[in-house]
């Protein structure tokens, strides 16, 4: 991203007016699409430079000339420069006609030009918004600003869910980290089962965005737009059904089951108190669960749920078509 001049057009003269950045480096931007008008920023001297790129919207993802993103706050402004600077020219031109005759003899008559000063038309300054989360493109190494968490990046257009998905996973093996660090055995527990439930929710979020944004090329756009990945075994039924890809095929059967059963001990401590219930029996496979008892969740089993949920990530954004 390198322009932040908006062209203004009086009376046949082009002038350029730079538009401001905002106390962090960042420039405001506003979608052109009637039904998405959304508004993002991004940091000029960062991400992709040279002719002919586009910008894209990080919401609706459509693609457009740069030039097409000024909000409507910067194209007022830049007007208002604009016309106050054409109105100083106006002024200067007219300063320089100033004349005085003195009156000459008895009847003469003097006459003077003197230009009165006047107001001259107010330039509309404005202040950009603060938005929810800062990004830094790992393609183009872009740094934007959006409302939400998931975006196309406004220079290469790679969404980053995949992104988010990997930051959130960092976070999940900090978190183990600090469980095998710390002395208390409830502490550790707690921790351990805690990043179980953020892993889930990591790649819930993902595969639901993932798949949000490619609704229109499944078999049912509006499920397709509403999917849940707590329950990773019914979420590959849809996922079958809905784009005919495989996901379990992706990793080998072993991590597979792991993780699906992890999944499944997710609900328990979401839903239980982490208590194994009937169901969970039933649909686990798990031969040690004992119903009424407390569900045990190993650090090491939370590490291979990461890892396996990350290539099932890397793999959904292979498989799935573009969005
Ligand atoms: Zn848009
Ligand atoms: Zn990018």
């Amino acid at each position: 991203m390198s322009s932040r001049f908006r062209h203004v057009e009086t009376m046949g003269n082009r002038l350029s007016v730079p538009i401001p950045k905002d106390e962090n480096g960042f420039l405001g931007r506003e979608c052109p699409v009637e039904d998405c008008l959304g508004y993002f920023k991004v940091r000029p001297g960062t991400g992709l430079t040279g002719p002919g790129l586009l910008c894209h919207c990080p919401y609706c993802g459509q693609a457009a000339d740069p030039n097409s993103f000024w909000t409507k706050e910067q194209i007022e402004y830049a007007k208002s420069v604009a016309f106050r600077q054409f109105a100083d020219a106006v002024r200067n031109d007219l300063k320089q006609l100033e004349f005085e005759y003195p009156a000459r003899g008895a009847f003469g008559i003097g006459i003077s030009m003197k230009l009165q000063p006047g107001s001259l038309p107010p330039v509309r300054h404005y202040r950009e918004q603060k938005l929810e989360t800062d990004v830094v493109c790992d393609e183009c190494t872009l740094h934007y600003a959006v409302f939400g968490l998931f975006a196309y990046c406004p220079d290469c257009g790679v969404h980053n869910s995949l992104q988010v998905l990997q930051r959130n996973l960092a976070l999940v093996a900090k978190q183990l980290e600090l469980a095998a660090s710390v002395e208390s055995r409830d502490l550790a527990r707690h921790l351990i089962e805690d990043s179980l439930e953020n892993c889930v929710s990591a790649f819930d979020g993902f595969a639901r965005e993932t798949c949000r944004v490619r609704a229109a090329h499944s078999q049912d756009a509006g499920r397709a737009a509403s999917l849940s990945f707590q329950n990773l075994g019914n979420a590959a039924k849809a996922i079958q059904r809905l784009f005919g890809i495989d996901l379990p095929g992706a990793v080998d059967t072993a991590s597979w089951e792991c993780t699906t059963r992890a999944f499944l001990k997710r609900h328990l401590l979401a839903h239980r108190s982490g208590v194994i219930d009937e169901k969970y029996v039933l649909s686990s496979g798990d031969t040690t669960a004992v119903v009424g008892r407390r569900i045990s969740i190993e650090p090491a089993e939370v590490s291979d749920v990461a890892a396996t949920i990350t290539a099932l990530g890397s793999a959904l954004i292979a498989l799935l078509p573009k969005p």
